[in-house]
């Protein structure tokens, strides 16, 4: 080893500045700052290059860290971008929104060492972000046209990751969504104050730049049947999302009040676009929140809430806090800006007069060993206490939402409603049609985006392998 390979031992652990907390809590602007080009080149010399990269493997697209890490240390920005580009399609928003304390660098060998990771999302973030403002854009001189064509059902990161693989085979990509701009969750229902939505227009500049074609406002089974985009395509990638509400079916959940954590944070988010004030139904100014629930989610409508000015904000959990399913450097973020956890507490019902949410009523939970490994929370008889609460957010989870036409065409769902994908004598990604393929949100339950990026880059390498075997396009939409 050389000296160099030390680095780490005078060089700490430093992620870019955020936004002091009683600056952030007045807006909704992204927190995290950005590095200035020689932080990321020091961070970047972090990387011992151990030979064994556990971040690569817990990374969920297999990106090549140690290798653009290099690149950025030695200050070849467009060959790291390039080098981003060549496993996410997305790197500058997984840099941001991923849980990397649950991925890429809960797994750096120096977490491991208690050295504390390698900032392997905020270079990533970095990197791109700057390529990209430096003019840096997909090189396709290369890439023949084939003449195929493929419709891309949703414009979520399932969606544009499959559209940006398709165009580098030379394939057309037409990518339909029902919303009035891409980016699906990216845009609609993850806050702002984690992803600047400034940041989703650029990527559809870039993909635009790439030849591909966006038709929004358009939903498939209501404006165009699903029946044309397999006459008119060679095939479709089906990204659609899960929207269907996880409902804790508490007694009370009608009162006026009680939200949904989905509406609530994509009513949100519009209102910012069109730069109007909260409605009257959503102006928490002065009021006392109860959020329930403790994923993502949670962690985002807990958020919004101080932003909208809640006088207080109490987020409701049933097990633990090590047991909490999201991202630590949310909940961390959730209580600097002033969120009260209570752990171990399970919602029965909730409470009213006159038809408007009064209290939340818990009872205290005990953790008990559970079949799948995590903790399983069982209530305790006789410690019911009410939480007084003005507004009510339920984030309970998603579940996957199908469109309907997929049972009209023999796209087969398990019993959760999950779009079957792969498996004997099927492509990866392949549904039980032939011509169709799926990923993301919709085949894997709620999950996340670097998995959902994930989905859309194998779908379209199995479309790619399908229309290659395929002697010409024409014959394949007849068979099926
Ligand atoms: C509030 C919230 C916060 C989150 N925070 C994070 C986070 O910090 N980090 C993280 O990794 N993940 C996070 N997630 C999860 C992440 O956003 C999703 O896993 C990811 O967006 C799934 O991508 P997708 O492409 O499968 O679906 P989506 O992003 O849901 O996109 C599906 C698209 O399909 C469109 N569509 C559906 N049906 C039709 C139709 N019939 N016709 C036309 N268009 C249609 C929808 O309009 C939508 O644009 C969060 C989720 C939520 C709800
Ligand atoms: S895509 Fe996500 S998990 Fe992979 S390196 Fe980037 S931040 Fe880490």
């Amino acid at each position: 080893m050389s000296s160099k390979d030390f680095r780490f031992l005078e060089i700490p652990r430093q992620t870019p500045r955020t936004v002091p907390v009683a600056v952030r809590v007045l807006g909704y602007g992204e927190i995290s700052g950005d590095f200035a080009p020689p932080e990321a080149a020091a961070q970047s010399e972090r990387c011992i290059d151990c030979g064994n990269p556990y971040c690569e493997h817990a990374c969920p697209v297999h990106n090549y860290i140690p290798n653009w890490l290099k690149l950025v240390q030695d200050g070849r920005l467009f060959e790291a971008a390039t080098l981003m580009h060549e496993t996410n399609p997305l790197p500058e928003i997984c840099g941001r929104v991923c849980p990397q304390d649950r991925l890429c660098e809960g797994a750096c060998t120096l977490e491991q060492g208690d050295f504390g990771a390698v900032t392997i999302g905020s270079v990533e973030r970095w990197a791109t972000d700057e390529a990209i403002r430096q003019g840096w854009r997909p090189d396709l001189s290369r890439v023949k046209d084939t003449g195929a064509r493929v419709a891309i059902v949703g414009a979520g990161p399932a969606g544009l990751s499959c559209a940006d693989r398709l165009r580098r085979a030379g394939i057309a990509a037409d990518v339909f969504d029902r919303q009035h701009e891409i980016g699906g969750l990216l845009t609609f229902g993850i806050p702002p104050f984690k992803l600047d939505k400034a940041i989703v227009r650029t990527r559809r500049m870039v993909l635009e730049g790439m030849g591909v074609t966006f038709h929004l406002g358009v939903e498939i089974g209501r404006d165009i049947a699903f029946e044309d985009l397999l006459a008119d395509y060679d095939a479709v990638f089906v990204g659609t999302g899960a929207y269907t509400y996880v409902d804790g079916q508490l007694e009370g959940r009608d009162l006026a009040g009680v939200h949904d954590a989905l509406p609530f944070l994509i009513g949100n988010t519009e209102r910012l676009l069109r730069d109007e004030e909260p409605s009257a139904e959503y102006d928490l100014a002065g009021k006392h929140v109860v959020v329930l629930g403790g994923g993502d989610t949670g962690m985002d409508c807990n958020r919004t809430a101080i932003r909208l000015g809640a006088a207080s904000v109490t987020c409701v959990y049933r097990r633990d806090e090590p047991s909490m399913p999201g991202s630590r450097r949310e909940v961390g973020y959730s209580r600097e800006e002033g969120v009260r956890f209570l752990f171990q507490r399970q919602p029965m019902a909730l409470l009213g007069e006159d038809g408007r949410i009064t209290a939340v009523r818990v009872v205290e939970t005990q953790l008990v060993a559970g079949l799948d490994g995590r903790p399983r929370p069982q209530n305790i008889e006789g410690s019911e206490t009410d939480l007084p609460a003005d507004v009510v957010i339920q984030a309970f989870g998603f579940q996957p939402s199908p469109p309907d036409w997929c049972d009209a065409f023999g796209i087969e769902r398990d019993h959760s409603g999950r779009i079957t994908v792969g498996g004997e004598g099927r492509l990866p990604l392949q549904t039980s049609h032939p011509q169709v393929f799926a990923g993301g949100d919709n085949v894997r339950g709620a999950d996340l985006v670097v998995r959902a990026v994930y989905d859309g880059r194998e779908a379209a390498a199995s479309i790619v392998r399908l229309l290659a075997t395929a002697k010409h396009t024409a014959p394949l939409r007849q068979a099926v």
